[in-house]
Formats: structure tokens, sequence, C-alpha cells
């Protein structure tokens, strides 16, 4: 596209104007110019326009034309301005409009991404190790151009038939991510053609795909190819692996192996009387079939989680009937982006303002990061703790529920959508209206039931049997056993039948019990109150790259975390996790185990996370 002025022009009318400010340093290289500019509002999740006037905007944007303009058009080529960590403090606090603590800039700064990477992470010592990563969803593509990038040799072994993981799997109508995508991606690997804020499954899927075909990952895949039982050899310090390859059991041994099977691949169907009876159409919303089945049918939906939340708008126009059978409502965040398609002029900032797309990334990034946290933790002097478990809390618990009440002119709902916990104790639904618009449709009936018996006909409920055609389970996953149903054995047995749902681990990435081996998304690492999993991923496979470095450079062949670390930060996990909201009485979530106590989930804060996976102590292992 031929670009002018008058593009320009229009383009910038699209800008997050705080982010456009900080493009403009980069441009003049003059930090200071920020001073003359309006100064933005503190930054709440999603607001990326830090409440700025019309015509605080407008003084941004008179600046941004000249100086854009002249980098652009005017003049062909400009030193882009790379700043300092004091300067791009300065731009954190602009862009934010908060102050932004110090400790934090080391972490956004690397977020950011605007320094040249350190060799240490790209290079490794002369090595022959041989790595097994399992899964080839985010996390799996993301430790293979990790290991590509430090010449170890690795092969990907992926049970399913193609890439993506969750991504793929999750095919059904209405699956997009909740986190904003131009933050859910690699930070080393923007994407500014994400079509909306919030893109659709089929999108997330090509991303991966693309990903993993521009990292050459192609020729170290094994499609279709199951892990099923690992051994570890403590004379050889190598795993046996046991794989299910194209219907063939194969064996192969490995000095490392990475994890990275996620926390939410194993559907998890409750245990229901007469299941095989039912002579309709059952499945789980992670096996939606490829051909339309829902057209003018009865569908009952089992579940309110964030599948169910996605589905139901998306087919319920559809549907003949559609009844949802709910055990707890959902809380959801006022979000009118969830839908929003982003705008070619949005899309064309992105490609083309210097580092423009960094800075909408921290945008998105800093106000739901350690901000929230605070507000999870519960205070043992709050006497309202039924509904809420601190003033914080309780705030928002009245603007959530406000925003709904707004929504709900059928006062039958009330009682059934507004949730009886307190915010924030399960996965926070992103809120743009259609659920409830859904919820209020004439052939969609919304029951407070859990689903216990089927019968031949449909679902056996309180006091009736109902027909259906179809019944979809929304009912998530098995996140709590990790690993399964691989049989894992370190040497000192299965690692299920020690842990059972209540694994312990370092960080969420080794076990005492597990030598040689690592865990992407590993335990106590899903995130429920900041950021994207992306993030933490990255936090771990940069720890992992450090082992395997301090493996290599002092030829060891055997890396094992002592007892005593795992025993001290499992203590400190447990403690700090029981002070939060996923720990309150009320809540009955995928983030806890069969006794209640919440095992998937992080209560720590990104900085702490980032800082002690950053740092990679010998000390805490053995060799
Ligand atoms: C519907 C849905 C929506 C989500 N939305 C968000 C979101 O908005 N933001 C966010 O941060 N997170 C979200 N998540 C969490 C999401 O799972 C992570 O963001 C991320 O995709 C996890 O990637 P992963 O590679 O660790 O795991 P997965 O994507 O689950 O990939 C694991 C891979 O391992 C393979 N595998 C498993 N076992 C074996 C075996 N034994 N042998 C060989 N291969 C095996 C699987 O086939 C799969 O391909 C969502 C999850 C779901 C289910």
């Amino acid at each position: 596209m031929k670009i002018n002025k008058k593009y320009i022009d229009e383009a910038l009318n699209d800008a997050s104007f705080p982010v456009l400010a900080a493009t403009l340093v980069h441009i003049s290289g003059d930090t200071s110019l920020l001073e003359d500019l309006p100064k933005p509002k503190k930054a709440i999740l999603g607001e990326t326009q830090g409440f700025l006037t019309e015509d605080e905007k407008k003084i941004i944007k008179d600046k941004a034309i000249k100086l854009i303009n002249d980098f652009l058009i005017d003049s062909n080529h400009q030193e882009i301005y790379i700043p300092n960590e004091d300067d791009l403090h300065t731009i954190m606090n602009y862009v934010s409009g908060d102050v932004v603590p110090k400790e934090y800039v080391p972490m956004m700064s690397q977020e950011l991404n605007l320094l040249p990477l350190s060799h240490k992470s790209l290079s490794c010592d002369e090595n022959n190790l041989r790595v097994l990563v399992i899964g080839c969803g985010m996390s799996g593509i993301l430790t293979a151009i990790k290991l590509s990038e430090k010449n170890i040799s690795y092969k990907i072994y992926e049970k399913n038939h193609d890439v993506g993981g969750t991504w793929n799997d999750n095919s059904y109508p209405g699956s997009r991510v909740d986190i904003a995508n131009h933050f859910y991606c690699y930070s080393f690997e923007e994407n500014h053609e994400w079509s909306e804020y919030f893109s659709q499954q089929p999108e997330l899927k090509e991303y991966f795909n693309n990903c993993f075909i521009k990292y050459g990952l192609k020729d170290h895949v094994n499609f279709n190819t199951e892990v099923i039982a690992m051994d570890f050899n403590e004379d050889t310090a190598t795993w046996k692996v046991k794989s299910s390859q194209e219907d063939q059991i194969v064996y192969e041994e490995f000095d490392l192996v990475v994890s990275c099977v996620g926390q939410l691949n194993i559907p998890k169907i409750p245990n229901i009387k007469n299941f095989n009876k039912f002579k309709g159409e059952v499945f789980h919303s992670s096996e939606w079939p490829d051909k339309d089945i829902i057209s003018n049918k009865k569908v009952a939906i089992v579940g309110s989680g964030a599948s169910a939340f996605q589905i139901v708008p998306a087919i319920a126009p559809d549907c003949q009937e559609l009844t949802i059978f709910q055990r707890s409502a959902p809380w959801m965040f006022p979000n009118p982006d969830y839908h929003r398609k982003v705008s070619k002029e949005k899309k064309w900032l992105l490609k083309n303002l210097p580092y423009y797309s960094r800075w909408y990334r921290f945008l998105l990034f800093w106000p739901g990061s350690d901000q929230l946290l605070s507000s999870l933790i519960i205070d043992p002097n709050w006497d309202q703790h039924e509904s809420s478990i601190n003033q914080e809390n309780e705030y928002m618990r009245e603007l959530f529920t406000e925003a709904m009440l707004a929504q709900i002119s059928d006062h039958s709902l009330i009682k059934k959508v507004i949730p009886n916990y307190p915010p924030f104790g399960k996965r926070m639904l992103q809120d743009n209206g259609s659920w409830l618009e859904a919820l209020h449709r004439d052939n969609v009936i919304l029951l407070n039931e859990e689903v216990n018996c089927l019968h031949e006909g449909g679902i056996v409920s309180k006091d009736q049997l109902l027909e259906f055609d179809i019944i979809i389970f929304a009912t998530g996953f098995k996140a709590q056993e990790f690993f399964i149903p691989i049989k894992i054995n370190g040497g000192d047995g299965d690692f299920h039948s020690i842990y059972e749902d209540s694994p312990e681990s370092y960080l969420g990435i080794t076990f005492s019990n597990l030598p040689n081996f690592f865990a992407m998304y590993g335990p106590g690492t899903n995130l429920a109150h900041a950021g994207s999993i992306i993030f933490h991923s990255e936090c771990q496979i940069r720890y992992i790259c450090q082992a395997i470095d301090h493996l290599t450079e002092n030829n060891y062949s055997q890396i094992k975390v002592k007892q005593q670390v795992v025993k001290e930060y499992q203590s400190r996990l447990e403690e700090q996790l029981s002070k939060t909201v996923w720990q309150h009485p009320k809540v009955n979530s995928w983030y806890q185990n069969s006794q209640g106590k919440v095992v998937t989930t992080s209560p720590w804060r990104l900085l702490e996370y980032w800082n002690w996976t950053n740092n990679f102590n010998p000390e805490d292992y053995d060799f």
C-alpha cells in the first residue's frame, strides 16, 4: 500500500495515544518530549488510552504527525533510538500512567525485547545431549525453538497429528483466547496481523503453526506419537521412553526430557450414572465434531465455565433449544474488546511505527501483571467473608455485579447468574454482553443443577427426565493429575502413585524424584491473577536453558533437584496459596485437587517468579 501523509493522519486516529507518545521517543531520541505531552492516567486492564481526553489526544497526535511524517516520508532513513534503562523506566511510567517500581524495570525491559539478546541464552558448550520434548503445543514449540538456538539435538513426540495443543484440540464454536492476543504470543515473535483483539482458535493455531515452520521444527517432530511410559536408568543417566508411534510400540533413550504436555489436555467428564445408555450424540467440548450437528437440535451443555461461556453465545442461535446445566455461575470482567476486530489502521501502526507494537504489548501486560494480586489475598479481619475477601475484592464484586445487573432484563435470571462466591475465586471470564444476551434468548434455558445421571433420551434432572439430541460436556480437564497417563518412574516408583493429585516440585519445573526431567506449565504455574501463560513459559524455558548450560559446561550427566529445596519451596507455596481467594470455602474449581487444595495455580508475583527463574542456582541441585 502506498503510504502518504493523509493515510498516516487517518491511521493515527486509531492509535493508543500513550503508546504513540512512546514511539515518538524512539523516533526523536528525546525522552524529555514526554514532559510536554498530556499525562495518561493510571492504566486499568484493557483500557489503552490512559483516559486521555480528545483534546489531550489531539496534542499528542499533532506532535506525532510531524515527527512521523519526517521519519517515514520526508527523510528515508533515521536511526531509531534504543533507550537506556533509565529512559525505559521514564517511558514505562508515562505509558502506564503509573509509577512502575524500579525492581520491575529489568523484567519489563526483557519483555519489551528492545535490547539485543544476551549471547549466553543463544550458545551452548559442545554437547551430544539427546533431549525429548513431549508435546507440540505452545510450550513444546517454545522449548524446541530455544533448544535449536542452543544447537541441542532434540526430538518432539506429539500424540496428535498436528501442532498447537490447546489450539488444535479446542475447535468448538466460539473458541478464542481470553488474554489479549498482542500479549498472548511469544515475546520474540510478534504478530501484527491478529484480526481480533482476542482472536479465535483457527488464527491461534495458525500462529503456532507459523512459528513451527519458521523455526524449522518440522524435521524434529514425530506426530501420532504418544509417550506411554518413561523409566530412568541410574547407571546410564538416561530415560528409556516407551511410546506408541502409529500404533507400534517404540523404545528410545534420551538424556533429558522436557514435558510440555500442558495442564489442560486430558478431558474430564464427571462420573455419571448410565452414561452409556444415552442414545444421542455425546462429546467433550475439546472433541468437537467436524460436521455441523447442532442446527435445529435440542442440545444440553454441562458446565458454565470458560469453554461453555464461549460455546453458548456461538451456538444458541442455531439450536432448536439449548439447556445449560450450571454448578456455579462465573464472574465476568467487563471487556468491550472481547469480540472486536482490529482495524487495518491499527495493524498499520503496529507494523510501521518503531516499537509501537512493543509498547502496546507493555500496556496490555502492565495493568494485569502484579497489580491485582493483593485483591486476591484473604484479609483475616474482613467480616463479609462469604462473598468477598477484602476491601478491594468487595469493590470488584460490586462493580462486576452492577455491570451484570445492567444487562439483565429477565429478573428470574438474577439469582442464577450472580455468583455467590468472591470474584477471582475461579477463572475470570471476559464480558462483552454476549453471555447474558444468549441467556435471555427464548430457546436458552439455564438450570442451576449438576448432572449425575443420564437416560436413553437425555438427562435425569432433579425432578424429571429431560430429552436431548446432543449432550456436550464442557466440564474441563484433568488439570491436577500432572503428566497423566504417562507412567513416569525416576527411580523411586511411579510418580502418580507417589503424589496422586498433590504433586511436589521446585518452581513447577523440577522434581526431587525425577532426574534429568523438566516441566513446562507444571504444578503451581497456571496464572489466574495475571498475565498470559506464555510469559510463564518463557520464564520456565529460560531456567531450563540455564540448567542445561550448567550441565554441559561441567560435563555432568545427571541433574536432580535436592529434596530439601523442593520441601522448602512447597511449604512456602502452600502457605501462600492458603491465603488466596482460590482456596475460599465457597470456591470449587479446577485449580483444586480432590482434597480441595490448590495445586495448579501460582500465587507468586510475576516479578518473583521471573527473578527465581532468571537466576538458576546450581546449589539447589545434585549433579
Ligand atoms: C479452551 C482454552 C482456552 C485457553 N485460553 C487461554 C488464554 O486465553 N490465555 C492463557 O494464557 N491460557 C489459556 N489457556 C491455557 C492454555 O492451555 C495455554 O495457554 C497453552 O496453550 C498451554 O500450552 P502447552 O503447550 O503447555 O499445553 P497444550 O497446549 O495442552 O499442549 C500439550 C501438547 O502435548 C501433547 N501431549 C500430551 N500428552 C502427550 C503424550 N503422552 N505424548 C505425546 N504428546 C502428548 C498434546 O497432544 C498437546 O499437543 C487456555 C486453555 C484452554 C483449554
